[in-house]
């Protein structure tokens, strides 16, 4: 059979050559069958060795999850360990078998549908929502009854490339370093948060490749090639031959980059680029040291809410962001307050599904009609504030009054602090996440009211350009070099020089090594990025002079289509560094 080639987009970078593990989330197809009335006794030992079973499964995937991630994502295993020892969906199937006379599937598929009509009748949309839980416990009792494989990443024992239709970010998160080679979906795009988690987690990934699960089993061999978002299925001897080289080019340049780790990032002419990383759980602060970053430019908090059934106390923030701080001492963690909403988690009280999530109650829109959530927040980041060095971010501020608000919001919070008698830092210094066209053009307005601007460019790009950064069919419009953009970025430079204030890019071009230079020509002092690519982003800061950097800027902003400023950057780019320009 010839070779298959799937295009796509490249989520997180790196070459593998493995064979597929296909995920496959299709229901277990049950048949109800009439048992004798002799038969009951061993069809409900039969059951309850399958509840048994289950719960070892997932108290071992605890372990090792706990292990290999830190406690912060325990609950979700928790809760469904909890669910197999719940009343009405063991007890209930036990009583059906002995009742109705039925195997255990068929009484387990009928249990799980009762409680489902239960669930959906209840008003309380957070509760309603549990009943998928219970569907994901049944359906691995009925796998396990089935003797069929459990769908879990976490379990995966063998080396393997997972392919599915798609994948949440705790699936991200659950994957197996060690076994997962890389993954590849038909959904998503570089910048959904399943693709910022696989790269902070150092998986290769691809995005975006539609219908690639029809065209692919388990045990097919496949090349994936995170770096240019193509995955080639049942190579043939040339392009594997082809791949191996390019595999161990790219791992020879990755060592290469290591060495510079504990060099500063310094221009030619001694200008200081400080590079961050972006993270999303405390044990990741270790790994942006790892990869020479100084500090964490962005510490995105939705993932201390992900997998809970409650939403983390004042006391669960404080840790949380104690604990970042401790870890990154003597630099400077940036956090940025919850956004959730658009690609991102749901939370148990965003009970309305919105039509346009993205435009919707997200971020700090949410924060600001859910007081009590966000003062919980406010409050720990504050006096976590008094053990390291920290800075509050907020996300989606479209306009200064927000800001204004938010700002009363502290106030009120500093007071109650200090009447408590609780120490915090007096000093923290707040900056707004500039990241909807509207705070880009009105950036001269907040700057007075904050001490940086942090640039996403994820949102920045997908609300100036209109391109759904979470849907594949309009990937390949995503362009930061749209001149619409880069006027956005050059305006926002010009308010935060003029304001004096900080001028950071936290979004995912900050992390490309073809934009860092074109960037620090624009006035970006500070780029966060995920971890892998501070090596890369650093090479090109030490190979330049701010000369260079603020002329390609210049150049770079003369083009009038996207297609021109690339080639233009790119030409400049490969002049100056062809070996880094031949890996990217
Ligand atoms: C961004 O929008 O660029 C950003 C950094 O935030 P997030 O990707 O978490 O929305
Ligand atoms: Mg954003």
């Amino acid at each position: 059979m010839s070779e298959t080639i799937f295009n796509g987009i490249g989520a997180s970078p790196g070459i593998v050559i493995g064979r597929v593990y296909l995920l496959d989330r299709k229901k277990v197809v049950v048949a109800g069958q009439r048992i004798e009335e002799v038969n009951v006794k061993s069809e409900v030992a039969r059951f309850k060795k399958a509840v048994e079973v289950s719960k070892g499964q997932l108290e071992d995937i605890r372990k090792r999850y706990t292990r290999d991630l830190g406690k912060s994502h325990r609950y979700i295993l928790d809760t469904h360990i909890m669910l197999l020892e719940d009343k009405m969906l063991v007890e209930g199937t036990v009583k059906r078998i002995k009742d109705v006379r039925i195997n255990s599937e068929g009484a387990l598929r009928e249990t799980i549908d009762a409680i489902a009509k239960k669930f959906d009748a209840i008003e309380d949309e957070y509760l309603r929502e549990r009943k998928h839980d219970v569907e994901q416990v049944a359906e691995r009792v009925l796998r396990n009854l089935t003797g069929k494989k459990q769908e879990s990443l976490a379990e995966i024992s063998e080396e393997v490339i997972v392919i599915a239709h798609d994948l949440a970010p705790s699936d991200t998160l659950m994957m197996r370093k060690d076994k997962v080679l890389g993954f590849a979906t038909e959904m998503g795009s570089r910048t959904s948060h399943t693709a910022i988690v696989a790269r902070s987690l150092g998986i290769p990934a691809a995005a975006g490749l539609e219908k690639i699960t029809s065209s692919v089993r388990t045990g097919d061999v496949v090349i994936l090639d995170g770096n240019h978002g193509t995955v080639i299925v049942d190579p043939d001897e040339q392009t594997f031959l082809d791949y191996l080289r390019r595999q161990q080019r790219y791992k020879y340049f990755e060592a290469e980059l290591d060495k510079l780790r504990d060099l500063p990032a310094e221009t030619l002419d001694g200008k200081r680029i400080h590079l961050q990383g972006n993270i999303e759980l405390p044990e990741e602060v270790a790994t942006v040291a790892r990869h020479g970053g100084v500090g964490i430019g962005l510490y995105r908090t939705e993932f201390l809410f992900l997998n809970r059934q409650h939403l983390p106390t004042e006391e669960q923030h404080y840790l949380a962001y104690r604990d970042v701080a401790e870890r990154a001492a003597p630099n400077e963690v940036v956090i940025r307050t919850l956004d959730v909403g658009g690609d991102k988690l749901a939370l148990p009280d965003q009970y309305e599904e919105e039509p346009n999530p993205a435009l919707g109650l997200r971020a700090i829109r949410f924060c600001l009609q859910n007081r009590d959530i966000f003062r919980a927040q406010l409050r720990g980041i504050f006096r976590a504030s008094a053990h390291g060095k920290i800075k509050i971010l907020y996300p989606m501020i479209s306009a200064l009054p927000e800001l204004q608000e938010i700002k009363r919001l502290m106030d009120d919070v500093r007071s109650e602090l200090r009447a408590e008698g609780v120490p915090f830092d007096e000093r923290l210094e707040i900056g707004v996440m500039i990241e909807i066209p509207s705070a880009a053009l009105t950036a001269d307005l907040l700057a007075p009211e904050v001490d940086f601007f942090s640039i996403g460019t994820n949102d920045l790009i997908q609300y100036t350009l209109a391109i759904d950064r979470t849907n594949e069919h309009v990937a390949f419009m995503y362009e930061p070099l749209e001149p619409a953009v880069l006027r956005l970025l050059q305006r926002v430079s010009h308010a935060a020089h003029e304001g004096k204030i900080g001028l950071a890019m936290c979004g995912e071009m900050a992390g490309d090594p073809l934009y860092a230079a074109i960037l620090m020509g624009l006035g970006f002092e500070y780029l966060s990025m995920n971890v892998a690519a501070i090596p890369w982003v650093k090479k090109v800061v030490r190979s330049v002079r701010m000369q260079d950097a603020v002329e390609l800027a210049d150049l770079v902003m003369r083009q009038p289509t996207a297609v021109l400023a690339r080639q233009a950057a790119l030409s400049f780019m490969h002049q100056r560094f062809p070996e880094l320009m031949a890996e990217i």
